[in-house]
């Protein structure tokens, strides 16, 4: 298995809640190190910029509220496999269907407030760690 990188996002229900340092020491107890982390207070473009993909879902409006209604911390996280170890950490997007002892179960409100996010695939990795970092902020 390589050495991959994944763009990772503490949502703001999990920074209002002082999750923050709870969410990053399941990723590095699972063998993920972060290596860039900033909090930041995205705009509503920013968001809308982020989850373009999502434009003709139903939710779009939602969620671009939701992710600019408070702080997030964007991260890097890298290991072995680590996109699919993060998506496995993190669970279903829908906390009531999320397997025991993964993020959203142990944390997420609903299906929209659900704590965190993780790259699906190592196309959407890559965008998703330019959308938010430079290079030089990428420091292993
Ligand atoms: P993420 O992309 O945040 O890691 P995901 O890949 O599990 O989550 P997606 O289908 O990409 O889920 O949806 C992106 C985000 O949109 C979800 O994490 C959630 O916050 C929100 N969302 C998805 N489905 C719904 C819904 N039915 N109602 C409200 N919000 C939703
Ligand atoms: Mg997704």
């Amino acid at each position: 298995m390589a050495i991959e990188r994944t763009f990772s996002m503490i949502k703001p229900d999990a920074t209002a809640r002082n999750l923050t340092g709870a969410i990053t020491k399941m990723f590095e107890d699972a063998g993920l190190r972060v290596v860039a982390s900033k909090r930041v207070w995205m705009s509503r473009r920013q968001a809308e910029g982020f989850y373009a993909v999502h434009k003709e879902r139903p939710f779009f409006d939602e969620l671009c509220e939701f992710m600019s209604s408070g702080p997030t911390v964007v991260q890097v996280l890298e290991g072995e496999n680590a996109i699919a170890k993060n998506r496995e950490i993190m669970g279903a997007t829908n906390p009531a269907d999320a397997a025991e002892g993964t993020i959203r179960k142990l944390y997420a409100n609903s299906i929209g407030e659900n704590s965190v996010h993780g790259s699906d695939a190592p196309e959407t990795a890559a965008e998703e760690i330019r959308y938010w970092f430079s290079d030089v902020e990428l420091v292993g």
